[in-house]
Order: structure tokens, then sequence, then C-alpha cells
């Protein structure tokens, strides 16, 4: 399995395309900070089925960090993980509604003052997932669903 690296979205060129396939080309840089800083602006096509969290390509847009696995230059896999706008985090997760009811509110994003972005699921070990800052009193965007 490769490892993941964070990348941003600077452009995104086109939906498309090649054989019928679905998938989105975009300019991309890697976040400050990876393995891969040696490598300047690249050009990625992602297939839509390689997003892990995002069923509509279109909602891919710039200024949205992805951890990305990367074998050569194909993305095997790519996954939405923060975005510096709660709107266009919120409109690229979509709405699922969950296959169970759930038991409590679900933390569906949260905003980190370290890194100013975004990010999308639940802090790990109270910390941002994206660059470590420790969290506390984080404003969270909260999807709570009616379990009635
Ligand atoms: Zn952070």
């Amino acid at each position: 399995m490769a490892d993941t690296q964070l990348w941003w979205v600077r452009e995104v060129h086109n939906f498309g395309g090649f054989f019928g396939g679905d998938t989105v080309t975009l300019t991309a840089t890697p976040a400050p900070g990876g393995r891969c800083d040696a490598v300047k602006e690249t050009t990625l096509v992602i297939d839509e089925k390689a997003l892990s969290n995002v069923d509509d390509r279109h909602a891919i847009a710039p200024e949205i960090l992805l951890g990305l696995q990367l074998v050569g230059e194909r993305v095997e896999q790519a996954e939405l993980v923060a975005a510096r706008e709660w709107s266009v985090l919120h409109t690229a997760l979509g709405d699922h509604p969950p296959a169970a009811p759930l038991a409590g509110p679900q933390i569906r994003a949260y905003h980190c003052s370290g890194c100013g972005l975004w990010v999308a699921g639940t802090p790990s070990a109270e910390a941002c997932r994206v660059c470590g800052t420790a969290l506390a009193d984080l404003p969270l965007a909260v999807m709570q669903l009616d379990v009635g």
C-alpha cells in the first residue's frame, strides 16, 4: 500500500474524459512538509472511483486538500481531507444519510486554528490530523440527524 501524501488542488482543468471513464484533471502541489517537496506543480488525473469520500468528482475544487496514494503518476486513492472554506468542504462531502440511526450527533468536520483549515471527520487523539496542533474548544460542524 502506497503512503498517503497531502496535495493541494490548485486548478481544476476539466471533468472527463478518456474511454468513457469518469475523471477529473487538475493541477496540484504537494502540501508543505510532504515527502515530495522536490516536486512542484503536477497535473493529475483522478478517476471518480478512486475518490474514497467524495461521490461527485464535480465537487473537487481549488483549495481542497487531498490525501493521495500515488503509484508513479497514477492516483490509486484520493481522500478529501480538508478545505479552506467550510462551504467547499461541506459541498464536496455531500449528503449521506446514515445507514442506521445514530445514537447522537456526528462530527462532520472541525476547524483547526493551527493550519486554518476545515478538516473532514473527527480529530484523532485530540490533535489536528493535518498539522498535529492540539485541539481544544474546537468549532465543530456537527451533523445531527433525526433518529425518530
Ligand atoms: Zn491543523
